[in-house]
């Protein structure tokens, strides 16, 4: 293992609102500033929109849940330098480390004693009023409609027309977001080793009027999911969702869902697993 000079390296720390997370952010800052790194904070309440990343910064240091390090990931656009997480939060399953491991965070980064786990992202083309738009999610990407009206969604595999699904929406997840929403909804969890996406159903109607599958489907990196809202099915606007982000549209034409190449490395000590997290967060 090496051990470079921390003179001259710039870190940002991305801190939600809480005390305790700017308690930590304190800590944090003055320890870094100690072993010699130029720190930066940019804290949630202050700005929430086109926050940027100077190209000095080689790592981003996010204090709060899995919430925050989700909107840190969108609102510095998923660029390619390394995240790790602090939880203050409830849950925090991306957050690697505790407040109490600032010294251990610190050290181990210097040493380089630690790995970069690359977590795919999903992607979505959306097809709606003449426009072409791309989202993002690390989690996943969800399609329903609005107000709680029931949707109608043609969906293809692959380009091969599958099912018409009726229901509340679809849900779209990566591995990574396997352990979110997708749980709630009875989805797999599924070791972020593996490449694929899962469509999740989220209340689909499976009745003598409508025939949806009700299972979760797995689709390797090589096939794309199209969904096409059926003519005169769904009353109601519709609405997409992406890890806690979202928009409404007066009229979807297509999406198309599929693995994206946009990766997020998020940095893991040498004792992290995936499934003695899963125990320890779930069980
Ligand atoms: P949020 O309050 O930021 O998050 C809701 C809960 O999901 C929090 O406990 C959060 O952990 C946890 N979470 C987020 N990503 C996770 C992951 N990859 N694995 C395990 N738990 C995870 O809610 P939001 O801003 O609306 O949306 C952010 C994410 O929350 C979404 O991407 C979605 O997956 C999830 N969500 C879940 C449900 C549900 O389970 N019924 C409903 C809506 C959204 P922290 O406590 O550490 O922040």
């Amino acid at each position: 293992m090496g051990k470079k000079s921390a003179k001259n390296r710039s870190i940002l720390i991305y801190c939600s609102n809480t005390d305790n997370s700017k308690q930590v952010e304190k800590d944090l800052r003055k320890k870094l500033e100690l072993a010699g790194f130029n720190v930066e904070t940019d804290f949630a309440d202050k700005k929430d929109d086109n926050l940027t990343l100077t190209d000095d910064v080689e790592l981003i240091i996010c204090i709060g849940g899995d919430g925050t390090f989700l909107r840190a990931v969108h609102y510095f656009g998923f660029p390619n330098v390394p995240f790790i997480g602090v939880n203050t939060g409830h849950l925090g399953f991306f957050q690697e480390i505790m407040p109490d491991q600032l010294d251990l965070l610190i050290d181990n980064y210097i040493k380089e004693k630690y790995t970069l786990q690359k977590m795919q992202t999903v992607k979505a083309i959306v097809n709606h009023d003449d426009v072409v738009e791309e989202f993002t999610g690390l989690n996943e990407f969800i399609v329903k409609g609005e107000d709680n009206y029931s949707v109608h969604l043609n969906i293809s595999i692959g380009g091969g027309f599958i099912e018409k699904f009726s229901g509340d929406g679809i849900l779209i997840s990566t591995p990574a977001g396997s352990t979110a929403y997708n749980y709630s909804l009875g989805g797999s969890l599924v070791d972020p080793r593996i490449k694929l996406i899962q469509v999740t159903p989220i209340a689909p109607m499976n009745t003598t009027a409508y025939r949806s599958l009700t299972s979760p489907l797995l689709l390797p990196p090589d096939l794309a999911l199209g969904i096409v809202p059926d003519e005169g099915g769904s009353k109601g606007r519709m609405a997409i969702a992406f890890d806690g982000f979202g928009r409404t549209f007066d009229k979807l034409d297509s999406i198309e869902v599929m693995l994206s190449e946009v990766t997020v490395n998020l940095m893991r000590f040498e004792s992290y697993d995936f499934w003695a997290k899963v125990k320890s967060k779930f069980i």
